[in-house]
């Protein structure tokens, strides 16, 4: 893929429309109300445009539609194999629009345009026509009845999904989703984060070019406490599906316990522990991914490596290390191709990130680069790259998520300790080990708590990995064939012969 000047980025962001309207049955709509919000840029702070801020009665309307769509079976009884030639178009589609829809993902909320074209298209593609790749190759079971039965064991999609996401990743969050819960023949409404919405309502008309039949993808523009809660309190939204915050994600079951016990799978927050062992083979290698642990996508990861565990015997050495990776990761346009950090998604995020630092300040944690706000002249939201060290894991910036470009350093003596200190918070993402001493490598990994541990790198797996979290990171999977599951319901039919 091409990534032309940022003069070429500009230019196209000017001529750029934007759509900004819901869309339900298989067209763009203005919200019931007419109620709209403003959609700024945290580039510069320019509005980009106006979005459909939808309500409870857009939730009724788009499940009433994408309820009847279900039961007329016109996607659901649709043969897989059929199925699955749309999930390749769709898949194809994103692809073949994809500097449109990295550029409204880099404008939106703020990412690299380097990386919206490099990760978060390219994935949300492959995440589509991976799941419609699979479909036609998955076998229900016979179960081992006595000579007169036959029992079956049939997986059916379970209807009508409801799919909220969040901002750091829109397009891809979404997909991982999308990909598995239309594959799998459901009904789906998609209700981005208000901070980011631009692609979720332009890949809907992406769909209907792909022949997903109208009503079966919709798109629900609005806040969580207005339209994200009616969603997850509606009594004929069958499943929930959830990319954001632990906090919101125990309000959802809460939500589901309220109403019609919807299922509810979980993806949520993280501090994730990336830890240095001495006997790291690679030292140098550790240092640049500790640092692109921490700075890519603006530390705005679930799974950034936000605590960096050394052990003590190396610290002097591999601090300086880490510290001259992080000179390469540095603020700037997201527009121009040559930079890797970009902005914060907007002024709340800034401020919440500023205020964390700002903490680790009060807890006597030792600054040792960044700590500021910095581009302020381009009204846009940056802040610089940061690390603290003499972190104990007690301390705030150590417990909570940050969900911005602050590590915190820790230091360890033993495998036992580190392995407590990693262990030692409500997440449970992911985690990462480096050392050259295999058996110590699955050892601790082993005893991680974490749905996803690296060794040896950070950040590692593709699509054929499930992703998701223990503890309070969540329940269930996205990615690879485990994610269906969610989106599915398993029936036993038992006959007497
Ligand atoms: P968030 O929880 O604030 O919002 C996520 C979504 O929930 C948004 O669409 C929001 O509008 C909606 N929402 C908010 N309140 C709601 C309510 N009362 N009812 C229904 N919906 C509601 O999270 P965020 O700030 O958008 O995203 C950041 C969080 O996402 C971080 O905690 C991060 O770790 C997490 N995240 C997790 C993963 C993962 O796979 N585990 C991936 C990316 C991000």
């Amino acid at each position: 893929m091409t990534n032309p000047t940022l003069g070429t980025w500009e230019a196209r962001a000017q001529a750029l429309k934007i759509e900004g309207r819901a869309f339900i049955g298989g067209d763009y709509t203005h919200a019931i109300e007419r109620e709209t919000f403003d959609c700024l840029s945290p580039i510069d702070g320019r509005l980009l445009t106006q979005v459909a801020s939808c309500s409870a009665a857009d939730a009724d309307r788009a499940v009433e539609v994408a309820r009847a769509t279900f039961d007329s079976g016109v996607w659901s009884r649709m043969a897989p194999a059929n199925r699955k030639q749309v999930m390749i178009r769709f898949a194809e589609l994103l692809e073949a629009n994809a500097n449109e829809l990295a550029l409204l993902e880099t404008l939106d909320m703020g990412k690299p345009i380097s990386d919206s074209l490099a990760v978060d298209v390219p994935q949300a593609a492959q995440a589509l026509g991976w799941s419609g790749e699979a479909i036609d190759k998955i076998y229900d079971e016979v179960a081992a009845t006595p000579h007169d039965q036959l029992g079956l064991v049939t997986r059916e999609p379970v209807g009508v999904v409801a799919a909220i996401v969040p901002w750091n990743f829109p397009l891809m969050m979404a997909c991982w989703k999308l990909g598995p819960a239309l594959s799998t023949g459901n009904s789906v409404i998609l209700k981005p984060s208000e901070k980011s919405p631009l692609t979720a309502i332009r890949i809907a008309q992406l769909a209907i070019e792909a022949g997903i039949p109208a009503g079966v993808f919709n798109v629900l523009p609005g806040y969580g406490h207005t339209v994200g809660k009616a969603l997850a309190l509606h009594m004929d939204v069958d499943t929930l599906v959830f990319t954001g915050s632990t906090k919101i994600a125990k309000q959802l079951l809460i939500y589901s316990g309220e109403s019609n016990m919807k299922r509810v799978w979980l993806e949520a927050g993280g501090k994730s522990p990336n830890i240095v062992f001495a006997d790291a083979a690679d030292l140098q290698a550790a240092a640049e991914s500790a640092a692109g642990a921490i700075a890519f996508n603006q530390g705005e990861v679930c799974t950034a490596g936000s605590r960096l565990l050394v052990e003590r015997s190396i610290k002097d050495k591999f601090l300086p290390l880490v510290l001259e990776a992080l000179k390469g990761w540095k603020p700037g346009n997201p527009l121009d191709p040559a930079t890797n950090v970009g902005a914060l998604v907007d002024t709340q995020q800034m401020n919440t990130v500023l205020s964390y630092i700002e903490s680790g300040h009060n807890d006597g944690a030792k600054l040792l680069v960044g700590g500021k706000r910095t581009l302020q002249e381009t009204g846009g939201t940056y802040v610089e790259p940061t690390i603290f060290d003499g972190v104990s894991n007690a301390m705030k910036i150590a417990q909570e998520e940050i969900f911005g470009p602050v590590l915190s350093v820790i230091t360890f003596d033993s495998v036992e300790e580190a392995i407590n200190i990693a262990n030692d918070t409500p997440y449970g993402l992911a985690a990462a080990v480096w050392t050259a001493d295999i058996s110590k490598a699955h050892l601790t990994a082993r005893a991680l708590r974490a749905g996803s541990v690296w060794v040896n790198q950070y950040d590692g797996g593709d699509m054929t990995a499930p992703f998701g979290g223990f503890k309070q990171s969540g329940n269930g999977r996205d990615k690879s064939l485990h994610a269906f599951d969610k989106y599915t319901e398993m029936k036993a039919t038992w006959i007497k012969l």
